[in-house]
């Protein structure tokens, strides 16, 4: 069977859910082996490689990875890929994994698809183009396949792999020295999901109206075990700091459910969410664009709604 690479991503040490994620997908397809670049390696990290499926573990646990933004994940990925000719390299669809995705392709001179939000055979992948405007199927057809997979694509699922671990001796090039990281400024986690993994998002937009009217947006977010999540008119606006926007200028989000509240629904914002697999709407204009793409609308003041809402999912 052949294999296939899967950048692992890590937070203090931790493996974040998307990598659970990209194994699950990897391993309908070939073999999956997990790439960790990084300090923070650890036999538990390795465990829950392991556990979802990682038959084998490649490390580059140096500081020196870290030290440079991303070009040396690209170059680690590029050895790997000289060495052990995988069937194809799958990254989360996150900023840093679409950059590592990016020069890797160039590195290694094969063809990239972003954004995917589903993989089958072939590496054929649905990818979410132009902004999220259209969705296309597309398939690598030069060098190695390198695909970038959006967090929630797939559910993860346990299976447990051999784990073989095998350390990768990698040092940084000059050219990947070009940029250090001088300094890194914690994102606030605060109890609730990260945003781009959570499977449900509820975001408020210019008609939630102020800053402090997002108590009630974070009421019902904390109501479902949710992420908060704003449009640019609300960041813009500093009702919500700007980490949260969601859309092109934001982060990508496609959770199980997204629900969008005093949102317009402009192509930019649309972008970040449209690959939700469902979407709730609460608006009081029913001409408002975001309906299109809604599963569930309810036209109405979410003044009234947000707070029924919370308290009908409370009580229960
Ligand atoms: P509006 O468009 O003003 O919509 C507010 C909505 O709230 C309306 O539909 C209104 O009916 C409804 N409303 C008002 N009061 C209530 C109420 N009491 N109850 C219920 N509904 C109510 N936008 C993003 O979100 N993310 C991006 O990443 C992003 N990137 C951009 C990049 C570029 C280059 C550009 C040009 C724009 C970008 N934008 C982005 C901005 C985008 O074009 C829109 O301006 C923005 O998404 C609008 O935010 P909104 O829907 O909250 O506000």
């Amino acid at each position: 069977m052949s294999e296939i690479l899967v950048l692992v991503e890590h937070v203090d040490g931790e493996v974040k859910k998307v990598t659970l994620e990209l194994l699950t997908l990897a391993r309908t397809l070939g073999e999956a082996s997990a790439v960790w670049a990084g300090p923070g390696y650890s036999e538990a990290a390795k465990a829950k490689l392991a556990e979802y499926g990682a038959d084998k573990v490649y490390v580059a646990d140096s500081d020196e990875i870290v030290n440079y933004v991303v070009a040396p994940k690209a170059e680690l990925l590029a050895k790997l890929v000289g060495d052990k000719s995988p069937a194809a390299v799958l990254v989360a669809a996150t900023t840093e994994g679409k950059e590592v995705a990016g020069r890797l392709a160039v590195k290694t001179d094969s063809g990239v698809i972003t954004d995917a939000v589903g993989l089958g055979e072939g590496f054929v992948a649905d990818q979410s183009i132009f902004g999220g405007g259209v969705n296309v199927r597309s398939r690598v057809t030069k060098g190695t396949p390198i695909v970038a997979v959006r967090p929630n694509s797939t559910a993860p699922v346990a299976a447990a792999g051999a784990g073989a671990e095998e350390k990768v001796e990698v040092a940084p090039s000059d050219a990947a020295r070009a940029a250090k990281i001088v300094e890194r400024v914690k994102e606030e986690k605060g109890a609730r999901p990260e945003l781009t993994e959570a499977a449900i998002v509820v975001s408020g937009g210019r008609g939630v109206g102020s800053a402090e009217n997002f108590a009630i947006i974070e009421k019902l977010a904390d109501s479902i075990g949710a992420a908060v999540g704003a449009s640019r008119a609300a960041t813009d606006a500093k009702w919500y700091p700007h980490q949260f926007q969601v859309g092109q200028t934001g982060k990508t989000v496609s959770p199980q459910l997204y629900i969008a509240a005093g949102i317009s629904g402009a192509i930019q914002h649309r972008a970040g969410m449209q690959t939700s697999k469902t979407i709730i709407v609460i608006n009081k204009d029913p001409e408002a664009p975001i309906f299109e793409i809604a599963d569930f609308g309810v036209v109405g003041d979410l003044f009234q709604v947000v707070p029924q809402l919370t308290e009908e999912i409370e009580k229960r």
